[in-house]
């Protein structure tokens, strides 16, 4: 078996003495450690405008890992990260076409950064190793590997949603887009509707099909396309969870809320998440019921994100005042309604917070999983879970539909009646409900994804040439 060698945007380069960040550095990391590998990527530093191209990239091992990471100029991280990826395909994807912003300079970049890490990745790759790709930041990776002459089985996984063809078409080299992911043996989505919106758009393109075995062929190349949702470490998650109730924060917070239930919210701070929309419901829900006034705190924690972009500048104004004017309008003396937190607070601490929470609302307008509902499931306390509201519109919704309240966060009025629902809901109710999401994150945890994902780009993934 060859090595496996994972590309992404961001490499999470172990900090010694730190945990890890996150399931899926866990995941990734230890299929790479069994086997070798090498994960690449932007470093995160930027490199002098005038300097020239690296011939390797900078490498650091830990066990049977390397990290390969290169540094971008100013320039590339504008057109390619601030610019194409985060300004056109991540608003796009997210069915946001009012927020695109589409320049030919910023497509530039984005193929001229794709092309400076296939030159990097090439010589590094040998010819039995598997190539990982991650993301909508380099979807025309594996076309400008194989341009150069990479004969390697290559995957793809896309963490956010892929939008229907109308939406998609709104992009002005959607062709491109779609010939680049041809160009990868294995395409793996999030969820059926992604696959279904994908199988629509070859069709609608006249560009490739279904095939009676199961697999697709697009611009003229057999390619294995799967809905495989990605998972958390739930089983660690859980056990975070109930360790949690010594940690520091944890146990301020509890003291806190003497006599009040929480109500749950975090998300970074981006538009996709429904942010505002949730603050009116819950706004909405104070205004329905007198009862709940004094007796319920709902906290968001909402870390800052890509501020170098406008829309996330006036988002966070936004938000901001809105919470302020709630609070202004409903608080008491004693009593402040919402609890709104910039800042990013560690997995640990999240972990007790979730499951001290009455209430966990993710009502995102369109998010491609949203590991946060599966987070709350997992660090719930099995004798007495809390409920989850969760918006239809997450990908998590297909797998936890049969658990959670499901709600449209575009309704105001529908979302805080939910919530008011939710938290007079029985114990046997919760309990039954909460079963059956946390059996399908159990089994569905993070490893099971990297596993499933490796074993369909191993095992079956068709020998390269043309099938029509
Ligand atoms: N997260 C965190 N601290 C915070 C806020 C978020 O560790 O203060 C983590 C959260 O636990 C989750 C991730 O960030 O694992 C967010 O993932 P999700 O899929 O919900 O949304 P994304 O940010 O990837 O769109």
């Amino acid at each position: 078996m060859g090595r496996l060698i994972v590309v992404s945007n961001r490499v999470p380069v172990p900090k010694p003495g730190t945990p890890p960040a996150g399931g899926l550095a866990v995941a990734l990391s230890g299929a790479m450690q069994s086997r070798g590998g090498v994960w690449f990527g932007w470093s995160g530093d930027t490199a002098a405008a005038d300097a020239p191209e690296p011939a390797a990239p900078r490498t650091l091992k830990s066990g049977s890992v390397t990290y390969a990471l290169v540094d971008l100029k100013e320039r590339d991280l504008d057109d390619y990260y601030a610019g194409f990826s985060n300004r056109m395909l991540w608003p796009l994807f997210h069915y946001r076409m009012d927020l695109t912003e589409f320049t030919r300079v910023t497509l530039g970049g984005y193929y001229r950064v794709n092309g400076l890490f296939s030159r990097l990745i090439a010589p590094m790759a040998e010819p039995d190793d598997v190539i990982w790709v991650h993301d909508y930041h380099l979807i025309p990776l594996a076309a400008e590997l194989r341009a150069a002459g990479l004969r390697n089985r290559m995957g793809f996984f896309l963490h956010i949603p892929f939008p229907p063809p109308d939406i998609l078409t709104v992009l002005p080299n959607h062709a491109d887009i779609v010939r680049g992911l041809a160009a990868y043996d294995v395409v793996g989505f999030q969820t059926p509707l992604d696959v279904e919106n994908f199988e629509t758009y070859l069709r609608r393109e006249k560009v490739g099909r279904r095939m009676s075995d199961g697999r697709y062929v697009v611009h003229g190349r057999a390619i294995r396309v799967e809905a495989l949702p990605v998972g958390i470490e739930t089983q660690t998650f859980a056990e975070t969870a109930k360790a949690s109730e010594r940690n520091a924060l944890v146990r301020r917070m509890e003291e806190s809320m003497i006599g009040r239930r929480l109500i749950i919210g975090v998300d970074r701070l981006d538009y996709s998440k429904g942010i505002a929309e949730r603050i009116q419901a819950f706004e909405t829900f104070l205004t329905l019921d007198d009862h709940w006034r004094g007796k319920c705190t709902y906290l968001q924690i909402t870390p800052k994100s890509r501020s170098e972009v406008a829309e996330y500048a006036a988002m966070e104004r936004e938000v901001a005042e809105l919470a302020g004017r709630v609070n202004g309008k409903h608080a008491d003396l004693d009593w402040t309604p919402i609890r709104y937190v910039n800042r990013t607070i560690g997995r640990n601490a999240l972990a007790g917070l979730y499951r001290m929470a009455a209430v966990g609302l993710v009502t995102p307008l369109r998010d491609g999983m949203n590991l946060v509902a599966k987070e709350y499931v997992a660090a719930q306390d099995p004798e007495d879970p809390g409920v989850l509201l969760l918006s239809r519109f997450a990908g998590a919704a297909f797998e936890l539909a049969d658990g959670a309240m499901l709600t449209n966060p575009y309704d105001i009025d529908g979302t805080a009646g939910a919530l008011a629902r939710a938290l007079v809901m029985p114990l046997d109710e919760r309990l039954d409900r909460w079963r059956r999401m946390y059996e399908r994150i159990r089994v569905h945890d993070v490893a099971w994804w990297c596993r499933s994902f490796l074993e369909a780009l191993e095992n079956d993934a068709p020998k390269a040439a043309a099938a029509k």
